[in-house]
């Protein structure tokens, strides 16, 4: 590395930065550390796109600038370009750099007297505080390239609008926040941080760093498979609902596995329970594990639903990511020990609310407890009995009738392999390591919904859909048949 010849910045790196000084240095140096972009991820960047797209129609008479990602000196000629012409009113995309930092700005409008707007699109649905150093790098290049900033924007999806089923009503659609004042206040502060950093990147050598809660926030750090390789098995970061103060406490004083807290260091009763469940690579079972996993009726239906949230609503009465449910599996244990499998996915491009709740209304029947896994699905049946009158009666009384597997085993027992996560995905391998979700070709939330769109969507050729949709039965059904294997796994620990 020539310290002669730092890599220029760029906004993301910039926020990289701020995140961690080692994950600046890895994307400008180690990008092959990286963890491959997870499909959820993919998700997301494609929304932001989605959403950003549509924003611009807000603003007429408006170009996008058009280039190669790499060829960006050709961007900002062309954003020149187009700043010299009256008639364009707004430049999608318009790209920049100033002292060695390039940004692309998502929308430039043209304001009175020579001035410009900075218009930054997010798809969330309110400011975060990441997005205020966002902005404040842009405008910091902005005013060293000689453009006088009006105003400063934050373009972000308002989540109080419903869709009436017609044109979206984009001026509804999204919110403008104001955030000039503070974006002129922050920038003493980007200044002195830019120069750090292109200290930090021409020296030989890596930043020295130790991984901790700031790993995960305010985004899940790509290099953290890579980083964690120097990690005990058992990292602090495992105890459940463990603090940024205590996490810097015990890194301080050179603690990174659970087995080396001292004794003395104060932790939360589940924190000590994983604690000694570590310590002494034992499982935890309370004594009233048995009795809450009995305190049924037949038939016990296992029930799991799988939703779509879209950041931009697609049926009629939804709004900004409200999450629509699609699909749903029960495997129903009856008192014989039979276990049935019911289930349902919408098939078409229409509102699934309606057939969803009378099919399953239909299959929960009149008795019987519920057992679903987390309290996910007890919101969704809340949802559904708002929206549909018909069926508001009969869905309410469902909940009388709902256990969660996730709260009995969070209050009742603890395996060390779950590594401070009472989630499926952390159970299922400690409890059943035979029926891994890696084997299936969906395997996550996120993914189904995704997988979902593409069912439903004529254009995808039909052998395809036909696979999609054995997928997405085969993984909410995995969902619903684990929790009966989970419930025998555990009653035969007590
Ligand atoms: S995993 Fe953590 S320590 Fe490693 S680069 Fe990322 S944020 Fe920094």
């Amino acid at each position: 590395m020539n310290p002669n010849k730092i890599p220029m910045l760029s906004k993301s790196k910039y926020l990289a930065g701020l995140q961690c000084p080692l994950r600046l240095w890895h994307q400008c140096y180690n990008l092959h550390l990286a963890s491959p972009v997870s499909p959820a991820q993919q998700a997301l960047f494609d929304t932001g796109h989605e959403v950003g797209k549509l924003a611009t129609q807000l603003y007429s008479n408006g170009i996008l600038v058009e280039t190669d990602p790499f060829r960006h000196e050709q961007a900002i000629g062309k954003t020149l370009k187009a700043m010299q012409d009256p008639l364009v009113k707004a430049i999608f995309e318009a790209s920049f750099s100033h002292d060695a930092v390039r940004v692309k700005v998502d929308i430039l409008e043209r304001s009175g007297g020579g001035k410009w707007n900075l218009i930054e699109v997010k798809s969330s649905t309110s400011v975060k505080n990441e997005y205020l150093p966002d902005v404040g790098v842009q405008y910091l290049v902005l005013k060293g390239s000689g453009l006088e900033v009006d105003r400063v924007t934050l373009l972000h999806l308002n989540n109080q609008y419903v869709y009436d089923g017609n044109e979206l009503d984009l001026n509804q659609l999204f919110t403008a926040s104001d955030l000039t004042q503070e974006t002129l206040a922050c920038q003493g502060e980007i200044a002195v941080k830019l120069g750090e950093f292109k200290g930090i990147l021409g020296n030989p050598d890596p930043p020295e760093i130790t991984p901790s809660r700031h790993c995960f926030h305010p985004f899940e750090c790509e290099f953290l498979e890579h980083c964690s390789q120097v990690l005990p098995e058992h990292w602090i970061v495992a105890l459940a609902g463990i603090g940024r103060s205590k996490l810097d406490e015990l890194t301080a004083i050179g603690v990174l596995d659970i087995r080396d807290i001292p004794q003395a260091f104060s932790l939360t009763e589940i924190q000590e329970r994983i604690k000694r469940c570590v310590q002494y690579n034992m499982e935890y079972v309370s004594g009233d594990l048995r009795d809450e996993l009995e305190a049924v009726e037949y038939p016990i239906h296992f029930l799991d639903f799988e939703t779509l949230g879209l950041a931009i609503p697609r049926y009629v009465g939804t709004r900004p990511y409200q999450s629509v449910p699609f699909q749903w599996s029960d495997h129903v244990l009856h008192e014989d020990g039979r276990v049935e499998g019911l289930e349902y996915l919408c098939e078409e491009d229409k509102d699934p609310k309606e057939e969803f709740a009378r099919t399953l209304l239909d299959a929960l029947g009149p008795k019987g407890s519920i057992i679903t896994y987390t309290t996910y699905e007890e919101g969704i049946i809340k949802g559904l009995a708002e929206e549909l009158p018909q069926y508001r009666e009969p869905l309410l009384a469902t909940l009388g009738r709902v256990k969660d597997l996730h709260e009995i085993i969070r209050k009742h027992y603890y395996h060390p392999e779950f590594h401070g996560s009472f989630s499926l995905k952390a159970v299922v391998p400690a409890l059943l390591p035979e029926m891994d979700y890696a084997n299936l070709i969906v395997q996550e939330g996120q993914q189904a919904g995704l997988e979902y769109l593409r069912v439903i969507d004529p254009s995808t050729p039909a052998n395809e859909r036909e696979k999609i949709r054995e997928a997405l039965l085969a993984y909410c059904g995995h969902d619903t048949l684990v929790m009966i294997k989970i419930r025998e796994k555990l009653l035969s620990r007590c």
